[in-house]
């Protein structure tokens, strides 16, 4: 079973997947806990050179082609493994982060998005992907009051609108494919939010 966890800064999306991974443990499925960009030693050395600013001289598409990358070696040494030793997978941002952040809001080319993932993710599509949902002015303020302690990230903006549109392109993504996106109004208190998230698994994944 692969689960992933979508969304933009703020919504709490990093916490849910943690703790359902660890209730999954509680319950004795075993389990892995992984991210994305990252989850792999060249995929988190290829977040690192993203995310502190090294790739900024490249163009859209050849950070495109970054995450690309990154994904597949994710895929490749951490998340096949997993799966074929019959474990279930836990991630924390997935393909559908570069649908929207790159495709919709870097405006790179649809059909590029669409290569790359056929390339990188082929067959190993997620059974399940919660797409969590907070108002842009409640992510910003999220977001912001955890910098200063987080690694700094290139990517995290403090302009409204862009939260706006983020959020409206994952609400978007979520309803375009309904039976494998579960929309969750994140703006909730966290154990809510999870109670939610854990009814969601147990219907449509019989754990
Ligand atoms: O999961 P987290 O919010 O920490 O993601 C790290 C950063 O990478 C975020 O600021 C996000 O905007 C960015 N990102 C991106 N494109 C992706 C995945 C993540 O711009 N495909």
């Amino acid at each position: 079973r692969f689960i992933t966890f979508e969304g933009g800064e703020g919504t709490g999306k990093s916490t849910q997947a943690k703790r359902l991974a660890e209730r999954l443990k509680t319950l004795g499925i075993a389990s892995i806990l992984t991210r994305e960009p990252g989850g792999s030693t060249v995929a988190e050395i290829i977040r690192h050179v993203l995310l502190s600013g090294a790739a900024k001289p490249l163009g859209a598409e050849a950070e495109t082609m970054l995450f690309a990358a990154a994904r597949d070696d994710h895929l490749t040494q951490t998340i096949r493994p997993a799966l074929e030793r019959g474990e279930w997978v836990v991630c924390d941002r997935f393909s559908d982060s570069t649908r929207v952040y790159q495709g919709v809001l870097g405006q790179v080319d649809s059909r590029l998005i669409k290569r790359l993932e056929k390339i990188t993710v082929g067959d190993t599509k997620p059974d399940l992907t919660f797409v969590l949902d907070v108002p842009a002015t409640i992510g910003l303020a999220r977001a912001k009051s955890r910098r200063g302690n987080a690694e700094s990230d290139r990517f995290e903006s403090e302009d409204l609108a862009f939260h706006e549109r983020l959020r409206e392109a994952f609400r978007q993504l979520a309803s375009s494919e309904p039976d494998r996106c579960v929309l969750v109004d994140a703006g909730r208190p966290q154990d809510t939010v999870a109670d939610d998230i854990w009814a969601a698994v147990s219907r449509k994944l019989d754990p």
